[in-house]
């Protein structure tokens, strides 16, 4: 059996710590999540959120909105919360439904209370590998869960699936910043499994089950598996992640299983971003 990479236990074992920063105060640290229409799956990581948030005595506002909301009304919520003391971080629960500029609704919240990373001035921030730049929290949990298990990323070439704003970009731009070799690939991108063989470590953000096979893999790479797709079979809700698990951790040194690899991982870095906000 390849090592696991157990999300879950480093979310656990990171409570303790989280919880002693909260113990006895009057105003906690308090995340404040915009959400637009009722996607389950938005439904669903909000209600993980507040789960975790719990658990280490955060607090969670959600601001619901109906689809047929207007921008102008998520932006003056949001410079609300940009001035209330009492709220450390805000993040919109993407996606939006598709009539709103999801860049001039991310572009004003305070780039300090920017808990996702989203804004152009804490990507300005990354891109500098300024430490002060908030890394968002699907690229922070992959960073953190690697360091947990001293899987080396200095020269190592880093192969990432899916070149989305909110995970592939930025996930590519993390490991750059920490002198990996980083080649990011898409949809348009030939030979994915001559690329993928020449991957010490595979990220695939793809959101598309079964698309790393163990074909694609050798001995010796570390696997982690940032899609989830939500899929009924025979009337059972079950998420996959790209990756064939069963096959592919037959063949990898090092892989993460979904759910309990990255998911945690994300959890647990927007509460450590939001902390850190709190600290400040
Ligand atoms: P997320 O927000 O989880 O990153 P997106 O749906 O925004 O997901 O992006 C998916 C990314 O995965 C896109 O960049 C797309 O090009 C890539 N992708 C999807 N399917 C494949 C595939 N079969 N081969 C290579 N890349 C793919």
């Amino acid at each position: 059996m390849p090592l696991l990479l157990d999300g879950r236990k480093i979310q656990s074992g990171r409570i303790k710590h989280l919880t002693k920063i909260t113990e006895g105060v009057s105003r906690p640290p308090t995340l404040a999540i915009i959400q637009v229409g009722a996607r389950a799956d938005s439904t669903l990581y909000i209600e993980q959120k507040k789960k975790f948030a719990k658990k280490i005595g955060a607090k969670v506002v959600v601001f619901r909105y109906g689809a047929a909301v207007s921008e102008e009304e998520i932006t003056k919520k949001i410079h609300e919360l940009n001035a209330d003391p009492d709220i450390h971080g805000i993040i919109p629960q993407l996606p939006f439904t598709k009539h709103l500029d999801v860049f001039t609704i991310t572009e004003s919240i305070t780039r300090e209370k920017d808990t996702d990373g989203l804004t152009a001035s804490n990507i300005k921030l990354c891109l500098e590998n300024n430490p002060q730049g908030i890394i968002p929290a699907t690229t922070k949990g992959i960073i953190v869960l690697l360091d947990y298990y001293s899987i080396p990323i200095t020269g190592k070439h880093v192969v990432i699936i899916g070149r989305s704003t909110l995970v592939g970009k930025p996930t590519a731009l993390a490991f750059i910043n920490r002198n990996a070799t980083v080649t990011i690939c898409h949809r348009e991108t030939k030979n994915l499994i001559d690329v993928i063989s020449t991957a010490d470590v595979l990220i695939s953000a793809a959101g598309q089950p079964g698309l790393i096979t163990k074909e694609h893999v050798r001995a010796g790479q570390i696997v982690v598996d940032v899609g989830i797709t939500a899929r009924e079979i025979e009337g059972k809700r079950i998420l996959s992640g790209d990756v064939d698990f069963p096959n592919v951790s037959k063949v990898v040194t090092a892989i993460t299983p979904v759910p309990g690899g990255v998911g945690p991982m994300t959890v647990l870095s927007l509460f450590e971003n939001l902390f850190d906000a709190y600290k400040k």
